[in-house]
Protein backbone atom coordinates (compact mmCIF):
# COMPACT_ATOMS: atom_id res chain seq x y z
CA UNK A 1 0.00 0.00 0.00
CA UNK A 2 1.15 3.43 -0.91
CA UNK A 3 0.01 6.38 1.18
CA UNK A 4 0.49 10.13 1.65
CA UNK A 5 0.19 9.78 5.31
CA UNK A 6 -0.32 6.88 7.72
CA UNK A 7 -1.70 7.76 11.46
CA UNK A 8 -0.69 5.04 14.15
CA UNK A 9 -3.48 4.58 16.52
CA UNK A 10 -6.71 4.99 16.68
CA UNK A 11 -7.57 6.42 19.62
CA UNK A 12 -9.45 9.98 19.20
CA UNK A 13 -6.60 11.66 19.08
CA UNK A 14 -5.23 8.96 15.88
CA UNK A 15 -8.90 9.04 14.38
CA UNK A 16 -9.63 13.21 14.78
CA UNK A 17 -6.19 13.23 12.88
CA UNK A 18 -6.44 10.99 10.17
CA UNK A 19 -9.94 13.03 9.17
CA UNK A 20 -8.00 16.24 9.64
CA UNK A 21 -5.82 15.28 7.24
CA UNK A 22 -7.80 13.50 4.52
CA UNK A 23 -9.49 16.74 4.82
CA UNK A 24 -6.47 18.13 2.52
CA UNK A 25 -4.96 14.81 1.15
CA UNK A 26 -6.13 11.61 -0.55
CA UNK A 27 -4.46 8.32 0.72
CA UNK A 28 -4.54 8.83 4.38
CA UNK A 29 -4.65 5.93 6.60
CA UNK A 30 -5.33 5.20 10.49
CA UNK A 31 -3.85 1.37 11.38
CA UNK A 32 -4.82 0.50 14.87
CA UNK A 33 -3.13 -3.16 16.05
CA UNK A 34 -6.80 -3.85 17.99
CA UNK A 35 -9.78 -5.10 16.42
CA UNK A 36 -11.37 -2.14 17.11
CA UNK A 37 -10.82 1.36 17.37
CA UNK A 38 -11.00 3.12 20.82
CA UNK A 39 -10.43 0.37 23.13
CA UNK A 40 -7.63 2.21 25.35
CA UNK A 41 -7.78 5.55 26.66
CA UNK A 42 -10.08 7.09 24.72
CA UNK A 43 -13.05 4.75 25.65
CA UNK A 44 -11.56 4.41 29.89
CA UNK A 45 -11.63 8.43 30.76
CA UNK A 46 -13.76 10.69 32.48
CA UNK A 47 -15.55 12.22 29.84
CA UNK A 48 -15.10 15.47 30.31
CA UNK A 49 -14.75 18.61 28.34
CA UNK A 50 -11.74 20.45 30.04
CA UNK A 51 -11.66 24.47 30.01
CA UNK A 52 -8.29 24.85 30.10
CA UNK A 53 -7.51 26.19 34.34
CA UNK A 54 -5.32 22.99 35.38
CA UNK A 55 -2.23 24.04 33.43
CA UNK A 56 0.04 26.77 34.10
CA UNK A 57 0.58 29.10 30.58
CA UNK A 58 4.72 28.88 31.73
CA UNK A 59 4.94 25.38 32.82
CA UNK A 60 2.36 23.54 30.43
CA UNK A 61 1.50 25.58 27.23
CA UNK A 62 0.84 23.30 25.00
CA UNK A 63 -1.33 21.42 27.54
CA UNK A 64 -3.32 24.82 28.05
CA UNK A 65 -3.84 25.82 24.67
CA UNK A 66 -4.72 22.75 23.06
CA UNK A 67 -7.38 22.24 25.91
CA UNK A 68 -8.38 25.57 25.07
CA UNK A 69 -8.77 25.31 21.58
CA UNK A 70 -10.15 21.95 21.37
CA UNK A 71 -13.19 23.11 23.98
CA UNK A 72 -14.12 25.58 21.61
CA UNK A 73 -13.64 23.47 18.81
CA UNK A 74 -15.69 20.30 20.25
CA UNK A 75 -18.67 23.16 20.92
CA UNK A 76 -18.47 24.09 17.24
CA UNK A 77 -18.63 20.85 15.84
CA UNK A 78 -21.24 19.48 14.02
CA UNK A 79 -22.34 16.55 16.10
CA UNK A 80 -25.76 15.66 15.84
CA UNK A 81 -25.03 12.40 16.18
CA UNK A 82 -22.73 12.69 19.30
CA UNK A 83 -24.22 13.19 23.12
CA UNK A 84 -22.50 16.21 24.75
CA UNK A 85 -23.45 19.11 26.93
CA UNK A 86 -21.74 22.29 27.91
CA UNK A 87 -23.19 22.06 31.53
CA UNK A 88 -20.60 23.47 33.19
CA UNK A 89 -18.49 22.38 36.22
CA UNK A 90 -17.64 23.40 39.91
CA UNK A 91 -14.28 22.77 41.64
CA UNK A 92 -15.29 22.70 45.32
CA UNK A 93 -13.09 23.72 48.28
CA UNK A 94 -13.72 22.99 52.28
CA UNK A 95 -12.53 25.24 55.11
CA UNK A 96 -8.89 26.39 54.54
CA UNK A 97 -9.17 25.55 50.66
CA UNK A 98 -10.32 28.69 49.47
CA UNK A 99 -7.43 29.94 47.98
CA UNK A 100 -6.56 26.70 45.86
CA UNK A 101 -9.89 28.35 43.80
CA UNK A 102 -8.30 31.27 43.36
CA UNK A 103 -5.08 30.27 42.23
CA UNK A 104 -6.93 28.20 39.25
CA UNK A 105 -8.81 30.84 38.48
CA UNK A 106 -6.05 33.95 37.94
CA UNK A 107 -3.98 30.71 35.96
CA UNK A 108 -7.07 30.04 33.92
CA UNK A 109 -8.12 33.83 33.13
CA UNK A 110 -4.71 33.96 32.11
CA UNK A 111 -5.17 30.80 29.47
CA UNK A 112 -8.22 32.12 28.54
CA UNK A 113 -10.75 30.68 29.70
CA UNK A 114 -14.05 33.26 29.95
CA UNK A 115 -16.64 33.51 32.63
CA UNK A 116 -14.74 31.92 35.72
CA UNK A 117 -16.19 32.73 38.88
CA UNK A 118 -16.10 32.51 43.05
CA UNK A 119 -19.00 31.50 44.49
CA UNK A 120 -19.85 30.60 48.04
CA UNK A 121 -21.27 27.84 49.75
CA UNK A 122 -25.02 29.02 48.80
CA UNK A 123 -24.59 29.61 45.30
CA UNK A 124 -22.80 25.71 44.58
CA UNK A 125 -25.44 24.49 46.46
CA UNK A 126 -27.92 26.18 43.85
CA UNK A 127 -26.27 25.04 41.21
CA UNK A 128 -26.03 21.07 42.51
CA UNK A 129 -28.37 21.01 45.57
CA UNK A 130 -26.36 17.58 46.95
CA UNK A 131 -23.04 19.32 47.31
CA UNK A 132 -21.82 20.71 50.27
CA UNK A 133 -18.67 23.09 49.70
CA UNK A 134 -17.20 26.25 51.79
CA UNK A 135 -16.75 27.92 48.36
CA UNK A 136 -16.59 26.79 44.40
CA UNK A 137 -15.03 27.77 41.05
CA UNK A 138 -17.77 27.73 38.53
CA UNK A 139 -16.21 26.96 35.05
CA UNK A 140 -19.28 27.72 32.64
CA UNK A 141 -17.05 26.31 29.57
CA UNK A 142 -16.91 22.69 30.63
CA UNK A 143 -19.29 20.20 29.87
CA UNK A 144 -19.14 16.15 29.37
CA UNK A 145 -19.03 14.49 25.82
CA UNK A 146 -19.55 10.10 25.34
CA UNK A 147 -16.50 9.53 24.27
CA UNK A 148 -17.40 6.33 21.80
CA UNK A 149 -19.54 8.52 20.07
CA UNK A 150 -17.16 11.61 19.40
CA UNK A 151 -14.64 8.58 18.24
CA UNK A 152 -17.40 7.15 15.90
CA UNK A 153 -18.08 10.78 14.78
CA UNK A 154 -14.75 10.73 13.04
CA UNK A 155 -14.16 7.01 12.58
CA UNK A 156 -17.87 7.36 10.08
CA UNK A 157 -16.13 10.00 8.28
CA UNK A 158 -13.28 8.64 7.88
CA UNK A 159 -14.96 5.13 6.40
CA UNK A 160 -13.01 2.51 5.24
CA UNK A 161 -9.51 4.52 5.80
CA UNK A 162 -9.23 3.45 8.93
CA UNK A 163 -7.68 -0.16 8.97
CA UNK A 164 -7.94 -2.26 12.14
CA UNK A 165 -6.36 -5.31 13.52
CA UNK A 166 -2.79 -3.75 11.98
CA UNK A 167 0.11 -3.55 14.45
CA UNK A 168 2.82 -1.50 13.16
CA UNK A 169 5.82 -3.27 13.74
CA UNK A 170 8.81 -1.17 12.47
CA UNK A 171 9.74 2.21 10.48
CA UNK A 172 12.38 2.26 8.24
CA UNK A 173 13.95 5.17 6.23
CA UNK A 174 13.16 5.37 2.12
CA UNK A 175 14.13 7.75 -0.15
CA UNK A 176 10.30 8.66 -1.15
CA UNK A 177 9.31 8.50 2.67
CA UNK A 178 8.97 5.50 5.39
CA UNK A 179 8.58 2.33 4.87
CA UNK A 180 6.76 0.38 7.21
CA UNK A 181 6.11 -3.42 8.29
CA UNK A 182 2.70 -3.48 9.63
CA UNK A 183 1.13 -7.52 10.93
CA UNK A 184 -2.26 -8.14 9.95
CA UNK A 185 -2.97 -11.09 11.68
CA UNK A 186 -0.67 -13.49 10.31
CA UNK A 187 0.70 -11.87 6.99
CA UNK A 188 3.22 -8.87 6.97
CA UNK A 189 1.86 -5.84 4.61
CA UNK A 190 4.12 -3.36 3.39
CA UNK A 191 3.53 0.11 3.40
CA UNK A 192 5.27 3.28 2.83
CA UNK A 193 4.29 6.86 3.50
CA UNK A 194 5.40 10.17 2.87
CA UNK A 195 4.24 11.25 6.30
CA UNK A 196 4.01 9.05 10.04
CA UNK A 197 1.72 9.99 12.77
CA UNK A 198 2.62 8.52 15.50
CA UNK A 199 -0.04 8.99 18.10
CA UNK A 200 -0.51 5.41 19.38
CA UNK A 201 -1.14 6.72 23.59
CA UNK A 202 0.97 4.62 26.02
CA UNK A 203 2.23 2.93 22.50
CA UNK A 204 3.84 5.93 21.26
CA UNK A 205 7.15 4.88 23.01
CA UNK A 206 7.43 1.79 21.51
CA UNK A 207 6.92 2.74 18.73
CA UNK A 208 9.39 5.02 18.09
CA UNK A 209 12.05 2.07 19.31
CA UNK A 210 10.75 -0.05 16.49
CA UNK A 211 12.41 2.88 14.26
CA UNK A 212 16.16 2.94 13.43
CA UNK A 213 17.26 5.91 15.14
CA UNK A 214 19.68 6.04 17.58
CA UNK A 215 19.77 8.79 20.40
CA UNK A 216 17.37 8.83 23.95
CA UNK A 217 13.90 8.45 22.67
CA UNK A 218 11.51 10.12 25.29
CA UNK A 219 9.94 7.16 27.24
CA UNK A 220 6.64 6.75 28.99
CA UNK A 221 4.95 6.25 32.35
CA UNK A 222 2.15 4.60 33.10
CA UNK A 223 -0.59 5.67 35.59
CA UNK A 224 -3.57 3.85 36.10
CA UNK A 225 -7.36 5.53 37.24
CA UNK A 226 -10.10 3.59 38.28
CA UNK A 227 -13.45 4.32 38.96
CA UNK A 228 -16.35 3.28 40.86
CA UNK A 229 -20.32 3.35 39.84
CA UNK A 230 -23.04 4.93 42.05
CA UNK A 231 -26.25 3.82 40.38
CA UNK A 232 -28.42 5.62 43.25
CA UNK A 233 -27.35 9.17 42.99
CA UNK A 234 -27.86 11.66 39.65
CA UNK A 235 -25.72 15.43 39.57
CA UNK A 236 -26.42 17.60 36.61
CA UNK A 237 -22.46 18.31 36.36
CA UNK A 238 -19.20 17.12 36.91
CA UNK A 239 -17.60 18.14 40.28
CA UNK A 240 -14.25 18.04 41.60
CA UNK A 241 -12.70 18.60 44.77
CA UNK A 242 -9.48 21.02 44.68
CA UNK A 243 -6.35 18.59 44.62
CA UNK A 244 -2.96 17.94 44.91
CA UNK A 245 -0.84 19.39 41.21
CA UNK A 246 1.75 16.78 41.78
CA UNK A 247 -0.70 13.72 42.65
CA UNK A 248 -0.52 12.73 39.21
CA UNK A 249 -4.29 13.08 38.36
CA UNK A 250 -7.17 15.56 39.36
CA UNK A 251 -8.43 14.20 42.73
CA UNK A 252 -11.25 11.56 42.80
CA UNK A 253 -13.96 13.68 41.41
CA UNK A 254 -18.15 13.06 40.97
CA UNK A 255 -18.97 12.96 37.06
CA UNK A 256 -22.08 12.41 35.53
CA UNK A 257 -22.02 10.97 32.21
CA UNK A 258 -24.46 12.21 29.60
CA UNK A 259 -27.01 9.59 30.28
CA UNK A 260 -26.99 10.65 33.60
CA UNK A 261 -24.63 8.06 35.66
CA UNK A 262 -22.80 8.50 37.82
CA UNK A 263 -19.25 7.73 38.45
CA UNK A 264 -16.84 8.74 41.00
CA UNK A 265 -12.97 8.60 39.96
CA UNK A 266 -9.89 7.99 39.23
CA UNK A 267 -7.65 7.74 41.62
CA UNK A 268 -3.45 7.56 40.73
CA UNK A 269 -1.91 3.95 40.87
CA UNK A 270 1.30 3.99 39.46
CA UNK A 271 2.03 1.03 37.03
CA UNK A 272 4.84 -0.45 35.28
CA UNK A 273 4.22 -1.22 31.30
CA UNK A 274 3.97 -4.95 31.42
CA UNK A 275 0.88 -4.49 34.18
CA UNK A 276 -0.87 -1.40 32.33
CA UNK A 277 -3.28 -2.83 30.08
CA UNK A 278 -5.42 -5.86 31.93
CA UNK A 279 -7.85 -3.03 33.18
CA UNK A 280 -8.92 -5.49 35.62
CA UNK A 281 -10.44 -3.41 38.60
CA UNK A 282 -8.89 -3.90 41.79
CA UNK A 283 -11.74 -4.89 43.55
CA UNK A 284 -12.20 -7.92 41.46
CA UNK A 285 -8.63 -8.87 41.59
CA UNK A 286 -8.02 -8.64 45.51
CA UNK A 287 -10.52 -8.21 48.40
CA UNK A 288 -8.55 -6.35 50.50
CA UNK A 289 -7.55 -4.34 48.58
CA UNK A 290 -11.03 -3.68 47.32
CA UNK A 291 -12.21 -2.35 50.78
CA UNK A 292 -9.43 -0.24 51.24
CA UNK A 293 -9.85 1.74 48.25
CA UNK A 294 -13.53 2.21 48.51
CA UNK A 295 -13.24 3.75 51.53
CA UNK A 296 -10.78 5.96 49.95
CA UNK A 297 -13.44 6.48 47.23
CA UNK A 298 -16.52 6.89 49.50
CA UNK A 299 -14.18 9.52 51.61
CA UNK A 300 -12.86 11.81 49.16
CA UNK A 301 -16.43 12.22 47.79
CA UNK A 302 -18.46 12.16 50.67
CA UNK A 303 -16.42 15.52 51.78
CA UNK A 304 -18.41 17.49 49.06
CA UNK A 305 -21.41 15.00 48.05
CA UNK A 306 -23.03 13.88 51.58
CA UNK A 307 -25.85 11.98 50.12
CA UNK A 308 -23.47 9.23 49.16
CA UNK A 309 -23.26 6.10 50.84
CA UNK A 310 -20.76 3.93 51.14
CA UNK A 311 -22.72 0.92 49.87
CA UNK A 312 -23.55 2.06 46.86
CA UNK A 313 -20.40 2.21 45.31
CA UNK A 314 -19.77 -0.62 42.37
CA UNK A 315 -16.31 -1.66 40.71
CA UNK A 316 -16.40 0.31 37.63
CA UNK A 317 -13.99 0.90 34.39
CA UNK A 318 -10.24 1.21 34.84
CA UNK A 319 -8.21 3.40 32.57
CA UNK A 320 -4.09 4.22 32.03
CA UNK A 321 -2.98 7.39 31.75
CA UNK A 322 0.50 7.71 29.62
CA UNK A 323 2.51 10.17 31.06
CA UNK A 324 6.03 12.06 30.30
CA UNK A 325 7.04 12.51 34.41
CA UNK A 326 7.56 9.41 36.66
CA UNK A 327 5.47 9.12 39.66
CA UNK A 328 6.65 12.67 41.90
CA UNK A 329 7.45 14.41 39.40
CA UNK A 330 5.64 17.91 38.69
CA UNK A 331 3.17 17.49 35.44
CA UNK A 332 4.99 17.68 31.78
CA UNK A 333 3.52 19.11 29.09
CA UNK A 334 2.07 16.97 25.70
CA UNK A 335 5.31 16.19 23.57
CA UNK A 336 5.81 16.01 19.64
CA UNK A 337 8.92 14.67 18.84
CA UNK A 338 9.67 15.18 14.87
CA UNK A 339 12.26 12.98 12.90
CA UNK A 340 13.40 14.06 9.72
CA UNK A 341 13.86 11.80 6.52
CA UNK A 342 17.46 12.87 6.20
CA UNK A 343 17.44 10.65 3.00
CA UNK A 344 14.81 12.29 1.62
CA UNK A 345 11.75 13.20 1.68
CA UNK A 346 8.76 13.11 4.55
CA UNK A 347 8.45 13.04 8.53
CA UNK A 348 7.47 11.19 11.04
CA UNK A 349 5.40 13.30 14.24
CA UNK A 350 5.02 11.28 17.43
CA UNK A 351 2.78 12.51 20.36
CA UNK A 352 3.84 11.74 23.69
CA UNK A 353 2.33 12.16 27.36
CA UNK A 354 -1.16 12.45 25.75
CA UNK A 355 -2.99 12.80 29.44
CA UNK A 356 -5.56 14.30 30.21
CA UNK A 357 -6.84 16.83 28.98
CA UNK A 358 -5.84 14.58 25.80
CA UNK A 359 -9.38 13.79 24.78
CA UNK A 360 -10.58 17.79 25.09
CA UNK A 361 -7.40 18.93 22.92
CA UNK A 362 -7.57 16.18 20.21
CA UNK A 363 -9.66 18.49 17.78
CA UNK A 364 -7.09 20.92 18.24
CA UNK A 365 -3.81 18.41 18.39
CA UNK A 366 -5.24 17.15 15.24
CA UNK A 367 -5.85 20.46 14.02
CA UNK A 368 -2.59 21.27 14.46
CA UNK A 369 -0.67 18.47 12.83
CA UNK A 370 -2.47 19.02 9.40
CA UNK A 371 -1.56 22.20 9.58
CA UNK A 372 2.31 20.95 9.75
CA UNK A 373 1.95 18.79 7.42
CA UNK A 374 -0.02 21.51 4.92
CA UNK A 375 2.81 24.50 5.65
CA UNK A 376 5.88 21.68 4.77
CA UNK A 377 3.74 20.64 1.32
CA UNK A 378 3.47 24.15 0.68
C1 LIG B 1 -8.55 7.59 33.71
C2 LIG B 1 -8.49 8.66 32.66
C3 LIG B 1 -9.35 9.75 32.73
C4 LIG B 1 -9.29 10.75 31.76
N1 LIG B 1 -10.22 11.75 31.76
C5 LIG B 1 -10.21 12.67 30.77
C6 LIG B 1 -11.23 13.67 30.70
O1 LIG B 1 -12.18 13.67 31.45
N2 LIG B 1 -11.12 14.63 29.74
C7 LIG B 1 -10.09 14.67 28.85
O2 LIG B 1 -10.03 15.59 28.04
N3 LIG B 1 -9.14 13.70 28.86
C8 LIG B 1 -9.19 12.69 29.77
N4 LIG B 1 -8.27 11.69 29.78
C9 LIG B 1 -7.23 11.68 28.75
C10 LIG B 1 -7.70 11.10 27.43
O3 LIG B 1 -8.51 9.95 27.61
C11 LIG B 1 -6.46 10.72 26.59
O4 LIG B 1 -5.60 11.83 26.55
C12 LIG B 1 -6.82 10.36 25.17
O5 LIG B 1 -7.84 9.38 25.15
C13 LIG B 1 -5.59 9.85 24.44
O6 LIG B 1 -5.99 9.43 23.17
P1 LIG B 1 -4.96 8.74 22.21
O7 LIG B 1 -5.64 8.59 20.90
O8 LIG B 1 -3.66 9.49 22.26
O9 LIG B 1 -4.62 7.32 22.90
P2 LIG B 1 -5.42 5.94 22.92
O10 LIG B 1 -6.86 6.12 23.09
O11 LIG B 1 -4.72 5.09 23.93
O12 LIG B 1 -5.18 5.35 21.47
C14 LIG B 1 -3.92 4.87 21.03
C15 LIG B 1 -4.18 3.72 20.08
O13 LIG B 1 -2.95 3.29 19.48
C16 LIG B 1 -3.03 1.89 19.28
N5 LIG B 1 -1.66 1.37 19.07
C17 LIG B 1 -0.67 1.27 20.00
N6 LIG B 1 0.45 0.74 19.43
C18 LIG B 1 0.15 0.49 18.13
C19 LIG B 1 0.90 -0.06 17.03
N7 LIG B 1 2.18 -0.44 17.15
N8 LIG B 1 0.27 -0.20 15.82
C20 LIG B 1 -1.02 0.20 15.66
N9 LIG B 1 -1.78 0.72 16.69
C21 LIG B 1 -1.20 0.88 17.90
C22 LIG B 1 -3.69 1.41 20.56
O14 LIG B 1 -4.24 0.11 20.40
C23 LIG B 1 -4.74 2.48 20.79
O15 LIG B 1 -6.00 2.17 20.22
C24 LIG B 1 -8.32 10.66 30.73
C25 LIG B 1 -7.47 9.56 30.65
C26 LIG B 1 -7.57 8.54 31.59
C27 LIG B 1 -6.72 7.32 31.45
Amino acid sequence: MQAFAIVIGAGIVGLATGYELSKRHENVFVLEREARYGMHASSRNSGVVHSGVYYSSSNLPWKAGMCVQGNRMIYELPMDDVAYKRSGKLIVAQDGEERELEILKAQGEENGVEGLEIIDGKDVAKKEPLVKARAGLWVPSAGMINPDEFMKYYARRLGNSVLCGREVESIDFMKSGFWLRVRAGGRIENVTARYVINVAGAGADTVLKRMNVTGDLPEQHFCEGVYYDVPEITISMPVYPVHDQGSGGLGIHAIPDTSGRLRLGPNTIWVSRENAFDYQHPADADPAVSETMKQEFFESVHLFLPSLSYEGLRPGTVGVRAKLQEKGEPPKDFLSYIINNTNGVGKMISLLGIESPGLTAAPALAKDIADLIYAWEN
